[in-house]
């Protein structure tokens, strides 16, 4: 049996968290949380234009002593699984190495989203422990990555990029992602430059690598609203995704984000919601040098910080914060991924809940 990884609402009913989801479900606080998203540093070594933390990054990190012992504190909380990732580039930290293989050898799911550059100093742990690497590539070819993701001096790391790939490819034992978001910019005089040409190549490169999926995402503006495509645009970026999906065989998936698919169905900008209270927040936080946010589309928003786990050991953090302090109602009005996990939870409260499966298969709720 498996488990559609984009299936967030389905992944609550595994056994191996259900009792907490099913206590959250009915208003109860969490002894601790199940996913942790951990940014280790805010440093990164390119410069994206489009990246949704820019204002965030290059303003810290853990220290290594205090990033070894935040990943014992993770594993004495009963965390399931832990996404590496920033606000930074996680694999810039020489301490994160250590993170992987501590998390990894207790037996907590370790997810890595990285830029792919310094993979390749980071290869025996990556291969060993990781249960997926996402890539953000976000092009097919050297041009284009130096337009969507420079370097700090403007230059292109893709070649470097896609070595890496490959040699992750050769000798992983999880699954490696290649993930493209969808970038365009328009001039004032109705020039359009973006990578939007290149998804189906990418794809395609994604295949020769060896990647298991090839994830398509849309773009947000600083307040995680979407940005709609105009409809030239998004029916080619739709018609590219459609012949992606062709080349899915053999293990190789080529999948929408939540963002993505709501860019073609036209959603709008605005995600509402009629709940006062995020019970996602009782399962899922995240960890950033910055301080702990209910969660990543709150990171760095003072409003929705629960502590300092620079300072304080992240089990008492979280015995004395009161993850409430957000209001989805108003907080939350931009699409969030986690929306239907909510709804999960209140059909659960409401005795609507779905059987629970036989065994756990994906604990990144
Ligand atoms: S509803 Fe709000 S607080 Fe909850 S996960 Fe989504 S953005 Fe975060």
């Amino acid at each position: 049996m498996t488990i559609d990884r984009m299936d967030l609402a389905a992944k609550l009913y595994q056994p191996g968290v259900f009792p907490v989801v099913a206590g959250v479900a009915n208003g109860e606080r969490s002894a601790g949380p199940l996913v942790v998203d951990l940014d280790p540093t805010t440093f990164c070594d390119l410069a994206c234009p489009e990246c949704i933390s820019g204002k965030l990054l290059n303003q810290g990190r853990f220290s290594p002593e205090r990033l070894a012992a935040l990943a014992g504190e993770l594993v004495e909380l009963g965390v399931k699984a832990v996404i590496l990732i920033g606000g930074g580039e996680p694999l810039a930290h020489r301490g994160t190495k250590r993170v992987i293989a501590t998390l990894g050898a207790a037996g907590v799911a370790v997810g890595v989203v990285t830029n792919g550059t310094m993979i390749d100093h980071n290869l025996d742990e990556l291969s060993a422990y990781a249960s997926w690497v996402r890539v953000s590539v976000d092009a097919a070819t050297p041009g284009t990555f130096r337009l969507v993701r420079p370097d700090r001096r403007g230059g292109s790391a893709f070649d470097r990029v896609i070595g890496n790939m490959r040699k992750l490819a050769e000798v992983k034992t999880g699954a490696l992602g290649y993930s493209f978001l969808v970038i365009v910019r328009g001039g004032p005089d109705g020039t359009v430059e973006g990578n939007h040409g290149e998804i189906l190549a990418a794809a395609e490169l994604a295949r020769d690598i060896g990647c298991d999926f090839f994830e398509v995402k849309a773009l947000f503006d600083d307040a995680h609203h979407l940005i709609a495509l105009r409809p030239e645009i998004l029916r080619e970026v739709s018609g590219q995704i459609e012949a992606a999906r062709l080349l899915a065989r053999d293990g190789f998936e080529v999948i929408n984000s939540s963002t993505m698919d709501s860019i073609q169905r036209r959603d709008g900008p605005v995600q509402p919601k009629e709940y006062h209270r995020c019970g996602v927040t009782e399962l899922r936080t995240l960890v950033t040098p910055s301080g702990v946010y209910v969660c990543p589309y709150h990171r760095g928003n003072p409003a929705a910080r629960l502590g300092d786990a620079v300072t304080e050991p992240l089990p008492e953090l979280w015995r004395r914060s009161d993850r409430g302090i957000v209001d989805p109602s108003r907080d939350c009005r931009f699409h969030c991924a986690r929306h239907t996990s909510n709804l999960e939870l209140h059909e659960i409260a409401a005795g609507r809940g779905r059987p629970v499966l036989e065994n756990d298969l994906d604990l990144f709720l």
